[in-house]
């Protein structure tokens, strides 16, 4: 099939590529000129594992192209995919502007039926503004489809060639046959294509991220409580998650959610949900229990020193949001560098893919360094925010000659209390017995 997707961000380039692999032929949109230039050689601008390759082997075969061109993309396609970027506005609902624009543009250049496909996460509603701006600038029949996305950055590529389950919300027949067509390689092994109407559709997406920051805030609840009663999270965990009602995942405690995606979808339902009346009490205090969170490594950092922070120098391992990407929208990282910052803490830094998006977000204000025990050079105390493979099993006797003092604060739990105070540290963890608090 002759597919398109404006927007070659963390989604687009994801799904134009993985479109390109199950043989379809690719136009990619992007209108920034460093992501072209980069695409156009065969290099991928974020860090996904497994992306690159995939993506050189299918420009080399000629199935996907990259351009700036939106009319040769709408001219070229029957399915049109936004990738677009929805982000959080002051009021804390999705931002449209970039979805909006597209859909008008692409009503003035269509030649012939099309499925315009939103992929981004767009609130309830979207499908029909998208119908109703395309239609008002062309009279030649499409059809618009909401199908959020569900992939996981750092596992992008095989979350949406192997997806749990594909959703498609459309009312209209010819578009949903060209949808099962174009996804029917990726269900062979049996996980559902799930239809419904649009409305059902947009908010199932929303609904999925909200619940998951619920999951993930709750057990950081849990976690705080544990540090107040003396019991050990970990355990809780893995006592609780062995229940099938419960599952094994998202229960890690650690130092809130962040990410392009969870922040901005649970501020978004919210505004939605405010826009019709309605309150949503158990999101509201998910959306305040994450920001204490952020700060709970900073407040453990500050009692340890008895407040006494300016001047001292720490180290951070790990700046993306989670492992295995280069992503640091509303990273941890983010709030823990300005609240370290305005205690006077000097910084040294280190994350395998992140540090150059952190360089063009907050510039040389910290010190980034070659290596994990680099950034340890004459540091007060480590700082653990992104469980990266890479800091599971350091050299524990070489950390403490490179430190002044070999204090850490472990953000995501990786560490045994026990065996690091058997090796000398004094460890803070989070919701952990035997840990400081
Ligand atoms: P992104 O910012 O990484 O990518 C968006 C891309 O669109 C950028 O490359 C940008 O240059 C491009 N762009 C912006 N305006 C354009 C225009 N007018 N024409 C052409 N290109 C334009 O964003 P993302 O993380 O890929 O997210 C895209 C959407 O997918 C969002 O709605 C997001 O919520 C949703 N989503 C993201 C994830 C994720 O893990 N990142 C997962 C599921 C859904």
């Amino acid at each position: 099939m002759k597919i398109s997707v404006i927007g070659t961000g963390y989604v687009g380039l994801v799904v134009g590529t993985c479109f390109a692999e199950s043989g379809n032929d690719v136009i990619c949109v992007d209108n920034d000129e460093r992501k072209l230039k980069m695409l156009k050689k065969g290099e991928s601008p974020i860090y996904e594992p497994g992306l690159t390759d995939l993506l050189k082997k299918n420009i080399a075969d000629k199935r996907i192209v990259f351009t700036d061109s939106l009319e040769k993309a709408v001219k070229g396609s029957e399915i049109i995919f936004l990738a677009l970027p929805t982000p959080q506005s002051e009021d804390g609902s999705a931002d449209l502007q970039h979805v909006l624009a597209v859909a008008k543009q692409i009503g003035k250049m269509m030649n012939g039926y099309k499925v315009i496909v939103n992929k981004s996460t767009v609130p309830v509603g979207t499908a029909d503004r998208v119908r109703e701006i395309t239609a008002r600038a062309t009279t030649i029949d499409f059809d618009v489809v909401s199908n959020p996305e569900f992939l996981k950055e750092g596992a992008a590529v095989n979350d949406f060639m192997k997806p749990d389950r594909i959703v498609i919300g459309t009312r209209s027949p010819r578009a949903l046959a060209m949808m099962q067509d174009l996804y029917a390689p990726f269900i062979r092994t049996g996980n559902p294509l799930i239809i419904m109407d649009e409305r059902s559709s947009e908010l199932t997406k929303y609904a999925a991220n909200s619940f998951l920051a619920t999951k993930v805030t709750f057990m950081n609840e849990i976690a705080n409580l544990c540090e107040k009663v003396g019991a050990d999270v970990d355990m809780v965990r893995k006592g609780m998650g062995t229940d099938v009602r419960i599952g094994q995942q998202f229960l890690f405690a650690g130092i809130g959610y962040g990410g392009s995606c969870f922040p901005k979808d649970v501020a978004a339902l919210l505004n939605t949900s405010k826009s019709y009346g309605h309150k949503l009490d158990i999101l509201e205090a998910v959306e305040e229990v994450n920001k204490m969170q952020k700060q709970i490594i900073v407040e453990k950092l500050k009692k340890h020193f008895n407040d006494k922070v300016k001047g001292l120098t720490v180290t951070l391992w790990g700046l993306s949001f989670k492992p295995n990407t280069d992503d640091i929208r509303e990273a941890p990282a983010l709030t823990i560098i300005a609240a370290l910052h305005k205690a006077g803490v000097n910084i040294r830094a280190y994350d395998p893919a992140a540090m150059e998006e952190m360089k063009r977000k907050i510039g040389n204000t910290i010190k980034y360094c070659e290596n994990n025990y680099d950034a340890l050079k004459g540091s007060d105390a480590l700082l653990l925010l992104t469980e990266w493979n890479d800091f599971r099993r350091p050299d524990f006797d070489r950390m403490k000659t490179l430190m002044k003092q070999p204090v850490i604060f472990d953000g995501r739990n990786i560490y045994d209390p026990k065996l690091m105070a058997e090796r000398g540290f004094v460890y803070y963890g989070i919701g952990r017995t035997g840990s400081n608090k």
